[in-house]
Parts: structure tokens; sequence; C-alpha cells
């Protein structure tokens, strides 16, 4: 990619944050199919009295990266991972609008469709680039001299603008590259999970469940918490706890916390407790409504609230859940459910894989970016709690959540 000259005084770049907002996300929910890119088959634009919006459909989260051009002056955006609907490619569109020639679009390799604004620099004021949600499209809007910038669309990230553009980042790697399996290897893919939040949970007053030996869930999550943030900080992820010793963090609080950090990623950790002390295995959760008695109980547990609450809550979650993360939550819960029961294994044979569920976590409410809850063993089970107790088995729970982490960020360059 060509580096786009910064032009001071004109950009007004849509802050794309430090988060997820530049990033590329998989749907894992999604059938895979041969083709990982995302086809584009329209483009629009409007033409108001004080700016003009191209709107590019992708329908399929993708990344984006985007700059300046000079002589002559073009704004372009680069979506990676996609192609261009036959009919589209080398399409201009000429625009109502004497700060702008045209637009066009084009494949610019055979992974990263380019759409180029031709604009006369010396009559715009400003730009923004950015994205919006259900369904996935950018936005480019242009302002030109003599008008104020309005607000971006209501879905918008309201992340404050930023005098800066993105340095633009060459990103067409192979995940599976060996090369890329060494330190840091999230910044290297440029894939932009650089924060993780791992809340483990309960923790001061609230012990959470505890086992018939005494043994207390909140030390068990704080040890795994810890063994993990060591894990993702020796690959040059920055992970943040929300406790760091035996306090007690309010639910809400713990996603502050995320949202403040601006996390990529928030894992909530806890360990497991049911009637039935025969029942073991390892679960993983992300924010949804869900119709399982056995999940609104334990949601109720770890919300320490009672079922009837849970369901005067799942009224205010269903508004809730339509604007999360939830695809994007589903596809990390499967991948650190899965290597988690494959890590624990090694230690304890048979551990029951109880699969990936919605279910109605408080603590999963607030976080802006994809968000789980694991349960990573039983704490009622004499068996698990008797693992519980072990440094070995709490590592190996690490390690777990953690090639889960890392299995999660490598599929954000598929999809
Ligand atoms: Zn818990």
């Amino acid at each position: 990619m060509k580096s786009a000259p910064k032009t001071p005084g004109i950009v007004l770049l849509a802050a794309l944050g430090l988060s997820l907002s530049a990033v590329a996300f998989s749907f894992p929910a999604a059938p895979r199919q041969d083709d990982p890119r995302a086809e584009i088959v329209n483009l629009r634009r409007y033409t108001h009295s004080n700016f003009t919006r191209v709107v590019l459909d992708i329908g399929t989260l993708r990344e984006y990266t985007f700059g300046e051009l000079r002589d002559p002056g073009r704004i372009y955006v680069d979506v990676l991972q996609a192609k261009l609907n036959p009919i589209l490619q080398g399409q201009s569109y000429p625009v109502k609008a004497d700060y702008i020639s045209q637009i066009r679009i084009s494949q610019k390799t055979t992974s990263t469709v380019r759409v180029v604004v031709d604009v006369d620099f010396s009559r715009i004021q400003s730009y923004r680039v950015y994205h919006l949600f259900d369904p996935y499209r950018l936005v480019v809007d242009i302002y030109p001299h003599g008008t104020a910038a309005p607000a971006t669309e209501p879905q918008a990230k309201t992340t404050p603008p930023a005098r800066r553009t993105v340095p633009p980042v060459k990103r067409e790697v192979d995940p599976k590259d060996p090369a890329f399996n060494g330190t840091s290897m999230a910044r290297q893919l440029g894939l932009g999970v650089r924060t993780v939040v791992i809340d483990p949970g309960h923790g001061g007053p609230r012990p959470g469940t505890i086992g018939r030996s005494g043994l207390q869930e909140k030390e068990v999550n704080l040890a795994v918490a810890l063994a993990l943030r060591a894990r993702l900080r020796e690959a040059g992820i920055d992970a943040i706890l929300t406790r760091e010793s035996d306090v007690d963090v309010g639910l809400d609080d713990r996603t502050v916390i995320a949202n403040q950090k601006r996390a990529d990623l928030f894992i909530s950790i806890h360990a497991n407790a049911h009637r039935d002390r025969k029942r073991g295995g390892v679960e993983t959760f992300f924010l949804n409504i869900s119709p399982d008695p056995s999940v609104i109980e334990l949601a109720a547990e770890e919300n320490a609230t009672s079922t009837k609450n849970i369901g005067q809550m799942e009224s205010i979650l269903e508004k809730i859940v339509q604007n999360s993360k939830i695809q994007e939550s589903r596809g990390l819960a499967e991948a650190i459910q899965k290597n988690l029961c494959r890590a624990l294994s090694r230690d304890l044979s048979g551990i029951r894989n109880l699969g990936v569920k919605g279910g109605p976590f408080w603590v999963l409410i607030g976080g802006e970016m994809p968000s789980v809850l694991v349960e990573i063993s039983h704490l009622s089970n004499a068996r698990e709690e008797a693992k519980l107790k072990t440094k070995k088995y709490r590592d190996l729970a690490a390690q777990g959540i953690y090639d889960g982490i890392m299995e999660y960020i490598r599929s954000l360059g598929k999809g």
C-alpha cells in the first residue's frame, strides 16, 4: 500500500479507536465457504446540501484501511478479504457536487477492494470514514467548506475524532504462517486485539461457589486469571484484570473497566456449581436470552440474584442483545471452550465438554467488545474440585483459555 500523505488542517477522521473498530471479524456461525472473501455488490452515494455520503455495503465484517493521495486528490478506502462483484469492476459514479468529481471502485488485489473518491481537497473541509453494523457497511462522509460536520449516523462509534490517519497496515498475511506463532502474534497480524480484560469472578465478601473441601471459587478464578494474564503478556497482548486481589468488584463495574481500557475482548472466569454433584465439565457462555432452566439457575447464581429477577431481566436483555456482539462473542466462546476442554483433559481425562451456550449473565451486559463467561470446571464435583486445588490444573485452564483466545484472533483474518 502506498503511504498516505497527511494533510494538516483538512482531515477530520473518524477515530477508529484502538479497539475493534478497524478490525475484521469473522462470523463463525455463518457457513464457511471456500472463498473467504466478502462479496461487495453495492455502492451507494447521496449528495446532500451540506455533505456527500458514500456507502459501501459489505454485509460481513471486514477489516479496512483508508487514506488520501495527492495529484490528483483522492480519498481511498481499502476493504480487505473482499471481492467485487464483476458487475461493479472498474465502475465509476458521477457525483452532483463540485468538490467531488467521481467515485470509483475496483478489485485492487485478489483480496482487496478499493473505493476511490476523487476530490478537490481545496474545496473540502473534512471527511470521515467509519463503519456501521447490521448490515455491516462502510461510510465515507465528505464535507465541503462552509459546512459544519454533522454527527455520524446513530450506530456509529462515538469515539472522539482523532487528528491522525490510521497507519496503513499490510494485513495480507497467512494467519497459519508459523512465522507468526512467536511473541506478539496479534500485533504482527495487525488484527487489533491489543487489550484483553480478564475478570476473575466474585471476590472479597463474595466467595462464589464453595466446594465440599472449602475451596472457594473466587480464589480459583483469581489464580487462573493471573496465569492467563502472564501468558497473554508474553504474547505481547495487554492483559488487564478487573481485580488483582481478594476484593469485590460490582458486576457492572467489571465491564466499565473493560470499556474504559478499550479492551478488545472481555473474559470472565468462573467455576461452576450444580445441585447434581455428579455433574462435571466445562461450559462457556455468551450473552443471550436462554430458555434453559439450568442456565437460568446458573445465571442467577452468578448474578447474585433470584431466578425471578432473571425473568425480569430478560425483557431488558431482549433489547440489549440485539445490539451486542453476539456472533463475535459466540465465536470467542467456541474457541475458548474447545481449547479449554483439550487442555484440561491432559490432567483430567474424560472431562465433559458441556458446550457453548447463551445465557443472561449480568457481567456480560455492559461490554462493548466480544465478551464471554467461562465456567472452567465444577467445584461441586469432588473430582474436579480436587483438581482445581492444584497449580497444574489451574495452569492448564489458563493455557486452554489462552489457546482459545489465540485461535479466535487467528480466525479474525478469515471469514
Ligand atoms: Zn462464579
